[in-house]
């Protein structure tokens, strides 16, 4: 390569703009969204990209056989006579939000315009779901209404259910850089464990896993109580203001003080700053999204904005995306409900226009979403779902309650399309060897809205292959070759950035040549005009339902690692420190068990059990921690243990609120929950 290339981070959601110069990689200073800022995860791409790869199509007949190697055409041979073997609604196809949007875009088209179906999902179930409903309720459309920008002037960050200074590093060391200039900057965290994001807060509430709807509804309460209403802003732009607080006057700072199991005073500290600050973001990750009641959590974050009116100037809900292109594959509509453009499936408007636009037979498009991947495992339990395919992602670590979905993944023939060999192809019937960033061309689209063109900077290995053309040649073998007729991304960029005019992720007028770009002004909402039926934003009443459970543990990640380490657990300088699973336990709490540092314990759930080391920490009495990411070679995947409860509106799991029970040296020693 002749010149320096130049791509987006692939791990986190905060859309890193990273230069690939000699074969290391830097900052991108240019880039509009992160100026150069990087976190060290990234560093060490270059020397863990060919470690352990597919390399090959492999294939098995049944998993008790050996994998061998078979060419290309084989497999498609292969995957054709499946296809047509089978009806649509046997198939299944779950997807990642690290593919790029381009291979979303073909694979979604693919599935629900010539397959006819839309039983597909992306791993965004697992993350990012929640707040898609809760932006689709709130402001009638999908999308984060501000900026990386909008912290320039803003004095009130308020990080909820989120250790971003872990997770989303080059976020919060902005903010962070920005307090050593102006103590007059204010951190909040509200989270049951000390963090380090916590560490580094001016306040941090500490409270009880899975209360946060009842927190966000009792500062609703005084902000109404105290007349700290904007209700110039709440008539004007906002509906059903009064049903969300004759709701939330069920919720005195008294009474939710007990539930959360916090101080009062931090109640009333809330919503003075909701009150009287310049400008607040709130900012929220997997602790809000990831609960039975994940929707309620974001709903009522998103009220305390629009009863202070805090939009654009003076603030914004703001939610960190998990993985590096979740928005593009959003955006493109990859969950089960979704089409292109942000539109959706139950929409007669949005399926005639995508049928016409891919110039496919009026009704080609299911009315219905299709089931989310936790319900898939029940049915392929049941053999309704014969097939499932898996793309760059690793459900054989990540979904809830894994002795079930490791029988169901047993069951089905699976195909598994990765880049590596990870957890889930031990379950494969066939692999197909991908491509991944770095050695394609496509864009990503991160957390903020900037959309930054990925260049190639080195040749794949093996016989690896781009996603979208793995699907471009299935299509065209089954028939669909004028519909597929991509030569290159670009091709397909051309043509899935037409689907978006006029929406509100309108990106037509886009070029590869002038990305990085974002869409969308600054404000989405500039002119306080939202995509809802009226035109103003919704307030919702924000139900929250009391859990019982002496004790409560949550699962999460670590420092250095992302995804299910299949690229970070593979450098010996990010695994430093993190070799190892632990459960994090306060050090009273362990001790009244007779539990000390360094102790293995069997952790039990109704869905299993699990050994690991307890680590002290500092953790709200009554809960524990558990790392997720660790596969199935340190034996012990934390998913083995959690509920198969999800949000009835979201459909995202709860992996956050587990009952479980802790034994140590054969002895029952406490019932616990497991939580977020
Ligand atoms: Fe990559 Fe996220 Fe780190 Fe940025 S903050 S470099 S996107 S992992």
């Amino acid at each position: 390569m002749d010149k320096d290339r130049k791509f987006q981070c692939p791990y986190c959601g905060v859309g890193c703009g990273i230069v690939w110069v000699d074969g290391k990689i830097k900052g991108d200073k240019e880039h509009l969204a992160t100026k150069g800022e990087l976190c060290q995860k990234p560093v060490y791409y270059p020397k863990v990209m060919n470690k352990r790869r597919l390399l090959k199509p492999l294939f098995r007949k049944s998993i008790h056989e050996q994998f061998k190697e078979i060419d290309w055409e084989d497999a498609y041979n292969i995957i054709e006579q499946k296809l047509k073997s089978l009806t649509s609604e046997e198939l299944y196809f779950y997807l990642s939000g690290q593919l790029m949007t381009e291979d979303v875009y073909v694979i979604n088209k693919f599935i629900k315009g010539f397959l006819k179906t839309n039983n597909i999902d992306a791993n965004s179930r697992l993350c990012m779901a929640t707040p898609v409903s809760a932006y689709k309720l709130a402001f009638g459309s999908d999308g984060p209404p501000c900026t990386y920008e909008d912290f320039e002037d803003a004095d009130v960050f308020l990080f909820a259910g989120s250790n971003a200074l872990w997770t989303h590093p080059v976020v919060f060391k902005r903010i962070l850089k920005k307090k050593l200039d102006n103590n007059n900057i204010k951190i909040i965290v509200i989270d049951p464990v000390k963090t380090e994001t916590a560490k580094r807060a001016d306040m941090h509430i500490p409270l009880r896993a899975g209360t946060d709807t009842a927190l966000f509804n009792s500062v609703l309460y005084l902000l109404y109580k105290n007349s700290w209403i904007d209700y110039e802003f709440v008539k004007n732009y906002t509906d059903r203001f009064e049903e969300a607080i004759e709701y939330a006057l069920n919720y005195p700072p008294s009474l939710v003080s007990n539930i959360c199991q916090i101080e009062e005073k931090y109640i009333h500290e809330l919503a003075e700053y909701y009150a009287f600050s310049k400008k607040l973001i709130s900012m929220w990750c997997q602790g809000l999204n990831q609960s039975s009641q994940g929707v309620m959590k974001n709903l009522s974050l998103i009220n305390l904005h629009l009863a202070t009116g805090r939009l654009n100037d003076k603030g914004c809900p703001f939610s960190l995306t998990g993985q590096p292109n979740a928005m593009g594959g959003r955006e493109m509509g990859y969950l089960s409900n979704g089409l292109p453009g942000y539109r959706d499936v139950r929409n007669e408007d949005d399926r005639k226009f995508i049928e016409g636009f891919w110039n496919i037979a009026p009704k080609s498009i299911k009315t219905e979403p299709g089931p989310t991947i936790t319900k898939v495992i029940d049915l392929i339990h049941d053999e309704n779902i014969k097939l499932l395919w898996v793309v760059c992602t690793n459900p054989a670590v990540t979904l809830p309650n894994l002795n079930k979905v490791w029988k169901a993944l047993e069951k089905v023939f699976l195909i598994v399309q990765d880049a590596y060999w990870n957890d889930t192809c031990k379950f494969a019937n066939l692999i197909l060897p991908a491509s991944q960033m770095g050695e394609k061309e496509g864009i990503m689209t991160g957390s903020d809205r900037t959309i930054t063109l990925c260049e190639k900077c080195v040749e794949p290995p093996g016989d690896t292959k781009i996603d979208w053309v793995i699907f471009k040649d299935m299509a065209q073998r089954l028939g669909y070759r004028d519909w597929f007729p991509y030569n290159s991304s670009e091709d397909i960029f051309d043509e899935l950035k037409m689907v978006t005019k006029g929406r509100l992720c309108d990106i037509s007028s886009s070029s590869y040549k002038d990305l990085p770009k974002r869409w969308g002004d600054k404000w989405l909402y500039k002119d306080l005009k939202f995509k809802t039926p009226s035109g103003k934003a919704r307030m919702y009443p924000t139900k929250y339902e009391h859990k019982e459970g002496d004790f409560i543990l949550l699962t999460g990640r670590t420092k250095n690692q992302w995804h299910t380490m299949t690229r970070t657990g593979k450098s010996p300088e990010l695994l430093k420190g993190e070799e190892e699973p632990y459960l994090l336990m306060h050090r009273e709490d362990a001790l009244d068990l007779g539990i000390l540092d360094g102790d293995y314990v069997k952790v039990s759930s109704i869905n299993g059990d699990i050994t690991l080391k307890v680590r002290f920490g500092d953790i709200k009495r009554g809960h524990i921690f558990a790392p997720f990411g660790y596969g199935l070679e340190y034996e012990n995947p934390t998913n083995i243990l959690t509920t198969e409860e999800v949000d009835p509106i979201s459909g995202e799991p709860d992996l956050k609120f587990t009952q479980v029970t802790i034994y140590a040296k054969d002895r029952r020693l406490a019932t616990y929950e497991i939580g977020g």
